[in-house]
């Protein structure tokens, strides 16, 4: 007799966990699969911004997505008693006149004036070098993602509902209104391994592509922060005198390893604005999940549609993915299409 539940996820990332709050929340039933927290997700930062601030402009359905993160965290919190969405306001440091310009031109726009402020803002920190001062971001936060998984794992695993293993492609066995794996069956399986994707042999043929990333957790005695400054890489405040630095990208050396040329580029990064002694106190590293046209893989495969993808969160997961699992849910119980930039019928898949 093998145990039901309405789906099984594969990953418990922040992809696996905003799916598995979206179903339970709705009253379904989830058993998890995930080997805890190896993924990108356990190095993530965690920042959640509707815009993109290097070149000042909005993130693809941000208003939508952050609205949604919005209604979607807080909801969490109540069923775990444990607090990770954390709003704070990002300070966008301006390197010349140039940029000045162009953030008083761009942030007058219908899509961004909700989020980037009119004026130019000043900040009274001597800590911080920032001569053309700084374009406000609002709507903007982070979220402790290390909890939000723990979390998650505990309560789930405490109904049972987490299965902590690598998952076993042999004990997989699609039928047309079921799925098998080991002692479980449910309608549906969705796959959510972040990088891990590309080794699934039914949606390894989606062209996800790996970014590298790094970043350093560092102590500054002395430096208090109200706002993540965000420079060409950003300082954002973590706990007591811990602040991030982060990130590098890197597409070309996805070797499962820090390296000192990350290291160097984001300390080199950091000492043009900040002016107090630091301390280097830990280096992680990750590989995102990213597509090419930045949009999610969501959807069914076509030759066995009781297997699902819900991947490809790229750099902002945070945001994306509660808004994506909620899209995902609507179009299978809701008979709502999936939005088509994210549905992975954009692609050959077969
Ligand atoms: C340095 C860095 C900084 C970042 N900063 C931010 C940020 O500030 N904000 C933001 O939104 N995003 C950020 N990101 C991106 C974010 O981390 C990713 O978008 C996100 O982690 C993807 O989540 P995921 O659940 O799809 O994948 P993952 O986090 O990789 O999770 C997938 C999980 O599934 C597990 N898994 C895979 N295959 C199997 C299997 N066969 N059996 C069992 N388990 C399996 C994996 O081990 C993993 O635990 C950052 C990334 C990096 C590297």
């Amino acid at each position: 007799m093998k145990t039901k539940f309405d789906i099984i996820i594969v990953g418990s990332g922040i992809a696996g966990c905003a799916l598995a709050w979206q179903w339970h929340l709705n009253g379904k039933t989830v058993l998890i699969v995930g080997d805890k927290m190896k993924g990108s997700s356990s190095v993530a930062a965690g920042v959640y911004n509707p815009t993109i601030l290097k070149r000042f402009t909005s993130v693809w359905k941000a208003a939508d997505q952050l609205d949604y993160l919005n209604h979607f965290y807080p909801l969490i919190k109540e069923k775990v008693s444990s607090n990770f969405l954390h709003p704070i306001d990002i300070l966008r440091r301006l390197h010349d006149e140039r940029e000045v310009k162009t953030w008083q031109k761009k942030s007058i726009r219908p899509e961004l004036k909700e989020f980037m402020s009119q004026d130019i803002s000043s900040y009274d920190n001597t800590a911080i070098d920032a001569p053309f001062n700084y374009g406000k971001v609002s709507g903007t936060g982070w979220v402790d993602t290390v909890n939000y998984m723990t979390a998650t794992i505990q309560f789930f695993g405490n109904m049972n509902c987490f299965l902590e293993e690598e998952f076993d492609f042999n004990e997989l066995v699609h039928s047309k209104d079921l799925v098998c794996y080991k002692d479980y069956q449910a309608s549906k399986i969705i796959f959510s391994e972040g990088f891990k994707m590309t080794a699934n042999p039914f949606f390894s043929h989606l062209p996800l592509q790996g970014n590298k990333g790094e970043v350093l957790t560092i102590k500054v005695p002395g430096l208090q922060l109200d706002y993540i400054i965000k420079s060409s890489v950003f300082l954002m405040p973590y706990v007591d005198d811990l602040f991030w630095v982060g990130a590098t990208y890197n597409r070309d050396d996805l070797s499962d390893i820090p390296t000192q040329d990350a290291r160097t580029f984001l300390t080199s990064r950091l000492e043009r604005f900040l002016k107090l002694p630091y301390e280097i106190v830990d280096h992680k590293h990750g590989i995102r999940p990213t597509t090419k046209d930045r949009r999610p893989f969501v959807g069914s495969h076509k030759s066995y549609p009781n297997y699902v993808v819900f991947n490809g969160m790229g750099s902002r997961a945070v945001l994306m993915a509660p808004w994506a699992a909620k899209q995902l849910f609507d179009s299978m119980y809701k008979d709502i299409p999936l939005n088509e930039e994210i549905d992975i019928n954009r692609f050959n898949n077969n």
